[in-house]
């Protein structure tokens, strides 16, 4: 057996794990980064890129076909079709262009990459077993695990055959006639707003009375009223009972305890992901946990020196940004800095249609966390930018302690407001004051315009609405 040592060696290539390799090797850190399967993680090959692409495609497609109706926009189209696998290819050619991009990244930072599958031998040995069986022993210093997270399993719905995960759904061989989606988080409704852009029947049935429970009702309500109006089935309250393969059909609890069918030709299970923690040996260091997760503490250290944690690993938010900043962090202080994982905010968004975005607290927290605070918001409807998107259903809010007028949190929903979450984290990581936002000036005609005019409202002072 091939044996190596190195400083620093990190157990998967995602978001967390590429980059806590990249900003070690900048640090001069001999680093060995393991990843089993591509280089990117969930993230780049079966997460946030791949749904984004096909939510862009799936937006252009609906586009098209409503301007082969009767466009309000004057523009006269013939009805679209769908080539399928072109689609599929042009998503694949941004995830590998991105990959390439990681590999490059690494090897510019001067770190080792082995392509294989990591089994922990103990906290400072991992044996790495190739594509072609072969094993090589690399010992360290530190261990940064990085292992990611997998989808969730529903019991009596097992993945397999029709019933599938996010990653089958965003590669799909053809397309389904009637799609069920089991989940309406942010997965669930993303992929399940593509299909149905796309042209296939959508239900989506979720068991608690909302859709995007996670986030507070007045926020959501109007992406509830979208998924009506494009057609999407939503069945709230109701609880999946079992999948008959053979007829097709998925029993369904109904909220009123009566039990229904739903025939479709695929399932789409989105209950979520769980850390990736059996499987490579983990077990074996006893590592102190939080619930199914790994506990780790502020620098992102585990209950055993020197092995380290981040990303969906150590649980919820389970976003990329986190995983990257921990892993930046994570390489930091291998490299002797003095660094705490204390964001004022992890930003968060839905790619529904329209989209969600939130950044710190939502009123309720905000008014039980600090007593008297003052919120504020401003609809899109009164925002010019937004009507020549035709994205007038939506608004942005601000949250601030009434006291010193603090901002401490923001939520948004329309089309085109994820791309708010960077004046909204600034403005929280720069403990900016309401007076700060609402005196900068925003550029005319733009979405940030709702941005400063949530904060002069919250003043009491607005001038567009
Ligand atoms: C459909 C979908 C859409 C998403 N959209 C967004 C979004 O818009 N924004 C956002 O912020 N987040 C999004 N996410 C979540 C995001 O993908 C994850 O939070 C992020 O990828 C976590 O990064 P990570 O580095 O912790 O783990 P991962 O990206 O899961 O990477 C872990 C890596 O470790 C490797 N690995 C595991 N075990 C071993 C082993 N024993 N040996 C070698 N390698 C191993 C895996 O192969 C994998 O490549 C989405 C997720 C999904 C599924």
């Amino acid at each position: 057996m091939r044996t190596e040592a190195t400083t620093l060696l990190v157990i998967g290539g995602g978001p967390g794990g590429y980059v806590a390799a990249i900003r070690a090797g900048q640090l001069g850190i001999p680093t060995v980064l393991v990843e089993g399967d591509r280089l990117g993680g969930t993230c780049l090959n079966v997460g946030c890129i791949p749904s984004k692409a096909l939510i862009q495609a799936a937006d252009e497609f609906e586009r098209a076909r409503r301007h082969a109706g009767t466009s309000p926009l004057g523009i006269r189209a013939a009805a679209p079709e769908l080539d399928l696998p072109t689609l599929l290819d042009w998503k694949d050619g941004i995830v590998a262009r991105l990959a390439n991009g990681v590999a490059a990244l690494l090897k510019k930072s001067g770190v080792e990459v082995l392509h294989g599958r990591a089994t922990i031998v103990d906290g400072k040995t991992v044996d790495v077993v190739d594509a072609a069986g072969e094993t090589r022993r690399v010992g360290c210093a530190h261990l940064l695990l990085a292992t990611g997270s997998q989808p969730a399993a529903l019991p009596g719905l097992p993945f397999g055959g029709a019933v599938v995960s996010s990653t089958e759904a965003l590669s799909p061989p053809s397309l389904p006639r009637r799609l069920v989606v089991v989940g309406a988080g942010y997965i669930g409704l993303e992929l399940g707003t593509v299909y149905r852009k796309l042209g296939c029947e959508v239900a989506i049935v979720e068991a608690l009375s909302r859709v995007l429970p996670a986030y507070d009702p007045e926020l959501t309500r109007p992406v509830a009223s979208s998924l009506r109006r494009l057609g999407v089935d939503l069945h709230l309250s109701c609880a999946v009972e079992g999948w008959d393969g053979g007829a097709g059909v998925l029993r369904v609890k109904g909220a009123d305890g009566v039990a229904f069918d739903l025939a479709a030709d695929r399932v789409l299970v989105a209950v979520g992901r769980r850390p990736a923690t059996s499987g490579f040996g983990l077990e074996s260091l006893r590592l102190a946990m939080a619930g199914s997760a790994v506990r780790i503490d502020a620098e992102c250290r585990t209950s055993m020196r020197d092995v380290w944690a981040i990303g969906d690993l150590t649980g919820e938010p389970m976003l990329a940004h986190r995983a990257m900043a921990q892993g930046e962090m994570v390489a930091e202080i291998i490299g002797g800095a003095r660094r705490r994982f204390a964001p004022a905010a992890i930003p968060a968004v839905c790619y529904t249609d329209p989209e969600v975005v939130v950044a710190g607290e939502s009123p309720d927290d905000a008014a039980a966390r600090h007593g008297e605070i003052t919120s504020a918001q401003f609809p899109l409807a009164a925002n010019g930018r937004a009507l020549t998107l035709e994205a007038a259903d939506g608004f942005v809010r601000v949250v601030a302690r009434r006291g010193d007028h603090r901002i401490v949190g923001w939520q948004a929903v329309g089309r085109g407001v994820a791309e708010l979450a960077a004046a909204f984290a600034q403005s929280l990581e720069m403990g900016a004051v309401l007076e700060d936002v609402a005196h900068t000036i925003h550029a005319h005609p733009t979405l940030g315009e709702a941005v400063q005019e949530a904060a002069l409202r919250a003043l009491g002072r607005a001038l567009h609405a």
